[in-house]
């Protein structure tokens, strides 16, 4: 591929205009394993570190300022410090930020699920996505007896994902003798892979849903990142389909830590019960905890209107199409795409015949996640070099205050 999409230099220039960054992490380095918290936030020569954030908007260490498409790995769909949230968060934290113990709020966070979510009949809440992901598939094996989940490439589900079947998303091998009975469960995105960066093709969540239903597999949506930004109820009713079992996470607890299993009353019937023999072990200290609680419900009470997710689609879809507008004035072999208020950036070889910026040319889940490390990485960090921090380093998501300039305080 012969694209030269980073300026030569924008390493030194990065380097040059974040001291402050770099000595933050060579100091994290001697303490933190790898200098970071998770290993997805490493970045070469070192990432950037954030001092304050503010709607959409967001300044490092060294004072650069930033428009955000990463929003906290998608978690605010509201925007930094959002005003409401804020004051929730504030309230509870006068009387307390932890009990382990019932408290008022969780019901009403509850509720508040199950009200926007249609799959949800009864929901617990835990602390983050990949609990979610870890308790849903215990509760549908629990549910079926049958040990196997099957999951599909490119699909993230966590960072655990030890003993879990994986297979390439336009297969159904639930129709292959000899698999058939003993898988009891399908966890997916129904994004697609990784928050639509691999698009699922027209009809394939019906027709698992189908499938599962006729078999009584249990149908886990992975709608943590999807859950109340695809539409107010998440991508089961964008898409008017209603799994068995719905993870969420980010969102769901207004950006605080928090996560949440929700689905059909007699599988989530699995955590009840007196004999803790037969009862699906589920514990958590901070499981529900009241800052999340506060916070989830004031995000969800201005997410129930639609109208944050209206507002962050119809810019993601302008951000869309004026990407590839410039893909095709520089003309470089590259398509911007995504769903709902995600936009991803593909660049590779196009077959003949197709134009730059056009439409996306594969939905190979290698392909798209297999961008060579250094152009990912390049990418990232001459947008950041000019002011833009994406989520991944070929992606990012539009929040409901993206679009409107916010004075720097
Ligand atoms: N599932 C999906 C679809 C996700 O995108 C993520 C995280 N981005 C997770 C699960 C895991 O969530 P967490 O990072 O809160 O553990």
């Amino acid at each position: 591929m012969s694209v030269t999409l980073v300026e030569p230099g924008e390493v030194e220039q990065f380097v040059q205009k974040r001291p402050r960054s770099r000595e933050a992490f060579e100091r994290a380095r001697r303490v933190l394993a790898g200098g970071v918290a998770q290993h997805m936030r490493s970045m070469r020569p070192f990432p950037i570190a954030i001092a304050r954030a503010s709607g959409a908007r967001k300044w490092d260490v060294d004072g650069n300022e930033y428009i955000d498409y990463h929003f906290g790995s998608g978690a605010l769909l509201l925007g930094h410090a959002h005003r409401e949230v804020m004051a929730a968060i504030q309230d509870q934290l006068r009387r307390g930020w932890h009990f382990a113990q019932p408290h008022l709020l969780e019901a009403e966070w509850g509720e508040w699920v199950q009200r926007l979510v249609p799959s949800v009949e009864h929901v617990r809440f835990i602390n983050s996505g990949s609990e979610a992901d870890m308790l849903a598939v215990r509760l549908a094996r629990a549910y079926t007896g049958k040990p196997k989940v099957l999951r599909f490439e490119g699909h993230y589900h966590g960072w655990w994902t030890l003993g879990i079947l994986g297979l390439n998303a336009p297969f159904l091998p639930l129709e292959s003798a000899g698999v058939t009975p003993e898988i009891g469960t399908v966890i997916l995105e129904p994004s697609g892979g990784s928050w639509s960066t691999i698009p699922l093709r027209p009809g394939f969540l019906q027709a698992v849903r189908e499938v599962t239903a006729a078999r009584g597999v249990v149908l886990i949506f992975d709608e943590v990142i999807t859950g109340f930004r695809w539409s107010s109820g998440g991508a089961q009713v964008r898409f008017g389909i209603t799994p068995d079992l719905t993870t969420m996470a980010k969102i769901v607890s207004g950006g605080m830590p928090g996560g949440a299993v929700g689905g059909r009353a007699d599988i989530m019937a699995g955590l009840v019960g007196p004999d803790p023999k037969r009862r699906v072990a589920q514990g958590g200290t901070f499981n529900g905890n009241p800052l999340s609680a506060a916070a989830g419900i004031a995000t969800l009470r201005i997410a129930s209107t639609g109208e944050p997710q209206r507002h962050a689609d119809a810019l993601a879809e302008r951000l869309r199409a004026g990407i590839n507008e410039i893909i095709k004035r520089v003309d470089i072999s590259a398509v911007a795409y995504g769903e709902s208020s995600t936009f991803h950036i593909y660049i590779g070889e196009r077959p003949a015949g197709v134009s730059a910026g056009e439409h996306l040319w594969t939905d190979d889940a290698a392909r798209l996640k297999g961008m060579p490390q250094e152009l990912v990485d390049g990418l990232r960090r001459a947008l950041q070099n000019v002011g833009v921090d994406l989520m991944s380093g070929t992606g990012g998501m539009v929040s409901a205050v993206s679009g409107a300039r916010v004075a720097a305080t």
